[in-house]
């Protein structure tokens, strides 16, 4: 269990446990307590929580958690015992914690390394439109990021950085052929019906929560290489999709941080992440995905996120991004 129900043992603080469904849950009034929110507001069904750092809001019998506006999808419902309201303890533990405190996250130690994964590549094109192709656009938004990141003194290796084909299997092998502290971003854009718009962003599913658009199966519980990281994937995930959200700005539609068993963010023994930057099914983010400026803005968002996720892990200040 994480340090901070470890902590929870002093006198003060109870965390308030109760099982709903059969789940672990934890109420709103410890989290309150632990984390010295000032105050806790409910309204109906919409619950926030509220001190000079953050903001986190929360709708009973949802899964969307907004902290500090950015959208979490929790993978269990926020539910309410009497007059209390609860979280899961797995959303609680493996995503509201390391969120809230990414320097007491386990593993997650200073980096200098980032492997950059643009999606497909060669015979597979991923997402194709009138304007382009998924595999070349991915590979444009990784060539802005490695640029940038550089210039910071990072060192940045990609898994291909031209027209390749590659295997999921060998982008894993690739990255986990990197020695040492690194992180590992996989670069994509989406395609689904001509209405579907917006960004999300996927870290591995941590044991006991299905795959993404998955029912619950038994290699469910299983631990995947992957899971040694769950605290500092999903802090990476916040500080990516939070950036990128803000470089994008308002008519950019959240789809959230999602969870899923994808074969590249379960085999990946650094911390992984997965963005999807927009729909190429979408007639108007088709145009925008196309737009150098548009693959700036990801690219960017990208590079300050980095800098972030690497102060609040590991205490080494970046240089701002001047892009
Ligand atoms: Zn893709």
């Amino acid at each position: 269990m994480t340090t901070a129900l470890a902590h929870a043992a002093a006198p003060a603080s109870g965390w308030e446990l109760t099982k709903i469904d059969g789940r672990d849950y934890i109420s709103i009034g410890g989290i309150k307590r632990f984390y010295n929110f000032d105050k806790v507001t409910r309204l109906g069904d919409s619950v926030v929580l509220q001190n000079a750092k953050v903001q986190m809001s929360l709708k009973v019998g949802g899964n969307e958690c907004l902290m500090n506006d950015v959208k979490f999808i929790f993978s269990h419902p926020i539910a309410t015992v009497g007059e209390k309201v609860y979280v899961s303890r797995v959303d609680f533990s493996k995503l509201i914690d390391p969120v809230l405190r990414p320097t007491f996250i386990q593993n997650a130690g200073d980096f200098n390394t980032v492997v950059l994964d643009p999606g497909h590549g060669g015979k597979d094109p991923g997402a194709t439109n009138p304007f382009g192709t998924e595999a070349n656009y991915n590979v444009n938004v990784a060539d802005r990021v490695k640029t940038q990141l550089e210039s910071k003194g990072f060192k940045v290796v990609m898994t291909r950085d031209s027209n390749l084909y590659l295997s999921l299997q060998q982008r894993v092998d690739f990255a986990n052929s990197v020695k040492g502290n690194a992180i590992y971003v996989s670069i994509h854009f989406n395609s689904g019906n001509s209405t579907a718009r917006g960004i999300e962003t996927f870290t591995l599913s941590p044991p006991g929560i299905p795959n993404y658009e998955h029912v619950f199966k038994e290699a469910d519980l299983t631990s995947r290489a992957g899971n040694e990281h769950d605290s500092a994937n999903i802090a990476l995930a916040t500080s990516v999709h939070g950036s990128i959200l803000r470089r994008l700005g308002q008519n950019t539609l959240d789809r959230g941080i999602k969870r899923a068993r994808f074969s590249v963010l379960s085999g990946v023994r650094h911390p992984a992440i997965l963005l999807e930057g927009g729909f190429m099914s979408h007639p108007n983010e088709a145009r925008l995905i196309e737009n150098p400026s548009y693959q700036a803005a990801i690219a960017n968002g990208i590079v300050d996120a980095i800098g972030k996720y690497r102060f609040a892990v590991g205490r080494t200040p970046v240089a701002a991004n001047q892009n």
